[in-house]
Order: structure tokens, then C-alpha cells, then sequence
């Protein structure tokens, strides 16, 4: 038996086929001859549709690479003019304003800080969607990641009166190779959805580690005292824009990105990202990520105390 080959013939009346033909070789009585037996299946139909497939992929992957072109250079000359209203409303405030402007000028800040971080949001989804996100392998200190993550929510945790701990178990690794910037977006995103959304309580941020052949497993869990979610909508919640319910963007903003770019990224991490809740006791997602570590031995913790 020989193997089926691909082949283009010409039909009685001069049509081209695509056809399939396998060829068979068969032994004779005389030795010296050899009985041949093709079989040629016609195959155009499906050429004709693996050609048109082909086409149609070719221009949705030109049509995608064109919008994400587009959205790249739409958001960068969205925030150019936006940086400035939010550095010239800045320095208004530090001029002498009466009460009313102030609260104007403070409202307009407000505003203008608010749709800078949906067009990043916008901008980091598409870049991800469209595979052009690449990630950094450069060595961080992990605990400065988290400190600088806990650090940036820290104001609007206070002025809810929310206590933000951070705690690390003592064998995480010092030093790590990846992405500290994403990273810190992870946790930037999980923390601010875990301070808007919840009321009174705390919000414990926790770091654990696991060794793995290929390198070390870092575990993160964000554990807030809010609003919880129904169990029915955790499956979707990873989901580009989605909420739980409607009354969410009316009632705290948002555009329903974080969670998706937080699952994108953490999935280039080689890592999953999930969560456990209960409506109104609170919520805890979880994330790990597959990392290097640099230096393994943790000499020493400021600011962390023994996991619970
Ligand atoms: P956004 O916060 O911009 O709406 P996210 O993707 O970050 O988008 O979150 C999606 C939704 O998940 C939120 O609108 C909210 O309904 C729910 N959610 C996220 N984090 C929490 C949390 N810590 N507690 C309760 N609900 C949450």
C-alpha cells in the first residue's frame, strides 16, 4: 500500500478537481508484473472550503490587527490631552480658590482620573486580546511589590476606616524573575475592588509559596469583609465586562476589565485565578503565578507576620 497523496486532475469535460488518491500496489502471478490500482476521491468541495476558511481567517486577523492599532493610537491621543486637564486641574487646586470651585476643580480631577484608568483598562484589554502583550523577566524584590501595592490603596482604605494588612509566609522567596509591574497591577486590581466593595472590616492581603520541579508556585490570596458575591455569578465574573448585577456601575463605577485583565495576565503567568465568597461576610480571591526565584531564603520580613 502506498500513502494517499493530494492531486489535482481534469474531469472528462475539463473541470479541475481537487481529488484524494491512494494507490495500491498489488503482486501478480508473473513476477514480473505489477497490478496498480488507484482510487481518486473527490475532494473539491472541501478545498473549496479549507481555501475560503483560510481567506476568512487572513482578513479577521488583518481586521483584528487593525483595531488594535487603531485602539493604540486612538488611547494615546486621548490621554495626551487628558494628562493635561488632570495636571492643570491639579496645580487650580493649589491655587486660592473659594469652597465652591475648589469642590468644582476637585469633582473635575475626579472625573478626569477616573476615565484615564478606564482607557488604560480599555487599552490593556485589547493589547492582551490581540496577543501583543509581552511580559518582562527582570529580577524584583517581591515584598516591595506588595508593600507598594498595599501603599497605593492605603489613603482610600484608611478614609473607610478599613484596616489593609499585608502578611507573608516565611519561606517565600526574596527575590523573583517576571513581571513586577503586571504583577503589581494584579494586585492593585484585586485590592482596590476588595476596598470599594467593602464597607467596614479589613482586607488581608496574604503570600504563600510552593516549590515546584521547574521553579516555585506563588500563592496570593486577597481576603476582604464586604459585600460578597451570589454564588451564581462567580462563574462568569473573570468574564470581560461583567458585573454582578446592574446596579453595580451605578453604585460604585467601573467598567467590569479588571477581572478579566487580572485572569489574562495571571494565565501568562502560567498561574489560575479564582475566588470564594459569601454575600454580605466577604470575598477572597485567589491567584498563583509560576515564577523563578532569585534568591530563596527570606532574610528577614518587615511588615509580615506568620500567615494565618
Ligand atoms: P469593575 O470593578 O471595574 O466593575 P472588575 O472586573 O474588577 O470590574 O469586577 C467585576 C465585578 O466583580 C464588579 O463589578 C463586582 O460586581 C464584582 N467584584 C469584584 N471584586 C469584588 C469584591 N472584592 N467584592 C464583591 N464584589 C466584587
Amino acid at each position: 500500500n502506498m500513502r494517499d497523496q493530494e492531486m489535482k486532475l481534469l474531469n472528462k469535460d475539463g473541470r479541475l478537481l481537487y481529488t484524494a488518491v491512494s494507490t495500491s500496489i498489488m503482486p501478480e502471478d508473473d513476477p514480473h508484473k505489477l497490478r496498480v490500482v488507484c482510487v481518486a476521491n473527490d475532494i473539491t468541495q472541501r478545498k473549496q472550503f479549507e481555501i475560503e476558511l483560510q481567506a476568512a481567517k487572513t482578513a479577521a486577523e488583518a481586521a483584528a490587527k487593525v483595531k488594535s492599532d487603531f485602539l493604540a493610537s486612538m488611547s494615546h491621543e486621548i490621554r495626551t490631552p487628558l494628562n493635561a486637564v488632570i495636571g492643570m486641574t491639579s496645580l487650580l487646586l493649589d491655587t486660592q480658590l473659594t469652597a465652591e470651585q475648589e469642590d468644582y476643580v476637585t469633582t473635575a480631577r475626579g472625573s478626569s482620573n477616573g476615565l484615564l484608568a478606564i482607557i488604560n483598562d480599555i487599552l490593556d484589554f485589547s493589547k492582551i486580546d490581540s496577543g501583543m502583550l509581552e511580559l518582562e523577566d527582570q529580577p524584583f524584590i517581591l515584598r516591595e511589590c506588595v508593600e507598594e501595592s498595599v501603599g497605593l490603596l492605603a489613603a482610600q482604605a484608611s478614609a473607610k476606616n478599613i484596616h489593609l494588612n499585608a502578611y507573608s509566609d516565611p519561606h517565600v522567596p526574596t527575590i523573583l524573575l517576571g513581571d513586577v509591574t503586571r504583577l503589581r497591577q494584579i494586585l492593585v486590581n484585586l485590592l482596590s475592588n476588595a476596598v470599594k466593595f467593602t464597607a467596614r472590616g479589613e482586607i488581608n492581603l496574604w503570600v504563600g509559596s510552593q516549590e515546584l520541579p521547574e521553579g516555585v508556585q506563588l500563592h496570593f490570596m486577597v481576603k476582604d469583609t464586604g459585600i460578597g458575591i451570589p454564588q451564581n455569578r462567580i462563574d462568569g465574573l473573570f468574564e470581560p465586562f461583567r458585573q454582578v448585577d446592574s446596579s453595580i456601575t451605578r453604585k460604585f463605577g467601573g467598567t467590569g476589565l479588571g477581572l478579566a485583565i487580572c485572569k489574562h495576565l495571571v494565565n501568562l503567568m502560567a498561574g489560575d485565578i479564582w475566588v470564594t465568597s459569601q454575600p454580605n461576610e466577604g470575598s477572597s480571591f485567589h491567584f498563583t503565578i509560576k515564577t523563578n526565584p532569585l534568591i530563596s531564603a527570606n532574610s528577614g520580613t518587615t511588615g509580615s507576620r506568620p500567615a494565618f
